[in-house]
This record gives structure tokens, sequence and C-alpha cells, in this order.
């Protein structure tokens, strides 16, 4: 039976144990509540990190606390905009200081080394500013060995994998919005919230140089993606996923200076 790694599901003598030296890696996924077109869910840019994190959590013997579930405003070039129900965001001074509060809290309990793992772009320079923020805070009370890591995990796909995935040319990640990597990630980690049958089947959007605010909503597909998922597959998601959590390890392994173990999870590469 593998181990739980999700701190929400221990219990807090089982969780000090591991955390109280410092050597422990707790990794923070930081993600949104977003529209994601119509045969996605509004939790992918949550559900997403937090699966990488729990696979990369096994092998370097980390800890995944819960993730922030909602994130920075949507952008039209990146996640459609704000103007789509549901999607549900914060200004960033909010995450800015959840992410800064979160992390010194974790400080408090003995954690020296934290990854953030970011799974809604909008979010990374609010996740940096939250992070320096917090280091700040630390070092004023004295805190100085506390260690911490932003990973996007879109930055970890090889170009072995998206020539494999993208026979006909790679758009770019901004129109991956609810595109081919995030569909088939969802089909291989929660299968029963993915509908095929309501894949857009548009072309890829296209936007000017510029922003325009207020946000133009005629810019924007009006299902939400910003292309079509129809050749996504569970079979491309095992390969996004495996890759992410074996890239993501390496990289944190080395990082933290923590043992790396190969795991069953991935143990088909
Ligand atoms: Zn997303």
């Amino acid at each position: 039976m593998l181990e739980n790694v999700l701190i929400g599901e221990i219990p807090w003598t089982t969780y000090h144990e591991r955390v109280r030296g410092g050597g422990t890696v707790v990794l923070l996924p930081v993600g949104a509540l977003e529209q994601h077109g119509p045969h996605l869910p509004m939790n992918c840019d949550v559900v997403i990190p937090a699966g990488i994190a729990e696979g990369v959590a096994r092998r370097i013997g980390g800890l995944v606390a819960p993730p922030i579930a909602y994130g920075y405003k949507s952008q039209p070039k990146s996640g459609g905009g704000n103007h789509f129900p549901g999607t549900t965001s914060l200004d960033a001074m909010t995450l800015i200081l959840m992410i800064r509060d979160v992390i010194k809290e974790f400080a408090r309990h003995g954690v020296r080394k934290l990854a953030v793992m970011i799974g809604h772009y909008e979010n990374t320079m609010f996740a940096v500013e939250g992070i320096d923020l917090a280091l700040r805070d630390l070092r004023a009370d004295g805190i100085h060995d506390m260690k911490i890591v932003r990973a996007d995990y879109w930055d970890f796909t090889s170009e072995d994998t998206i020539r494999r995935v993208w026979t006909e040319g790679f758009p770019g990640w901004a129109t991956e919005h609810a595109g081919v990597m995030e569909t088939s990630v969802m089909l291989h980690l929660h299968p029963h919230l993915v509908d095929m049958t309501k894949v857009p089947l548009h072309p890829p959007a296209k936007f000017p140089a510029y922003d325009v605010y207020p946000v133009n909503p005629d810019w924007v597909p009006s299902s939400g993606a910003l292309c079509s998922a129809k050749v996504a597959t569970a079979e491309k998601g095992a390969l996004f996923v495996n890759e992410y959590i074996h890239n993501i390890a390496h990289a944190f392994a080395k990082e933290f200076g923590v043992p790396l173990s190969e795991d069953l999870v991935t143990a088909a590469q």
C-alpha cells in the first residue's frame, strides 16, 4: 500500500514528525477555478499540478499541501478571460498574501524545503512575489535556511514529446488553454471528468500583439477553449504526466539535496 503523501489527509502528529527536522520537501500546488471549454471541468489547473505533485512527492519522500484552488484573473490570451461564468478569481494582492502566509506557516512548523507548483499561467509572477515576501519576513524572524523552488509543470515538456504529440507543429503553450495537453492529461488523471463528445473543433485563437482593457470578449472563441483538443488521448496524457513527474522529481532532488526513488507510478517509462 502506498503511503499517504497528502498533508490534509494525515494527522498532525505524523505531519510534525515528517517536517520538524526541515528535511522533507513540501509541495504547494497553486491553481485556479477557471473555465476550460465545454469538455473539461473548471478545476483542471488545480488537479493537474496536484496530481503531478503527488507523483513527485512519492519519488522524493515529500508531502503535498492542500492546493490553493483559486488563482489570479484569467487573461483572454492564456485562459479565455474573466468574462466566462464560472471563472472565479482573486485580486493579485490576495493571491500574493495567501501564498506568503501559507509559506510562513509551513516554515513555522519546521519546513525548510518548499516547492510552489503552478497550475495556472496567470499565477506565476504573483507566486514569485508571495515567495519573495515570505522569505523577507522569515529573514526578519531569523530564519535564513528556507529554500523555495517555483515550477510551472509545462516547462518540463521535452522537445521529443512536443514533436510526438503535435505532429503538425506546436502552437505554443498560451493557446493550449483547454487544448491537447490539458485534455490529454485530464484523460489520463481524471477520465470521468472529460467529455470528448463536447470538444470544440474551431481553429486556434489568433490575437493582436497588444491587450485591451476592459477585455473584448469577441477576441476569444465562445467555447472558452483557445484551440481544439480533438487529438487528445489518455496515452498522450500518460506521456506528459510521466515526463513531468520524472523531470520535476529529478530537478527537485538536485535542488533540495534529497534522495530520489524510481517508483511504480512511472515504472513504465
Ligand atoms: Zn488550464
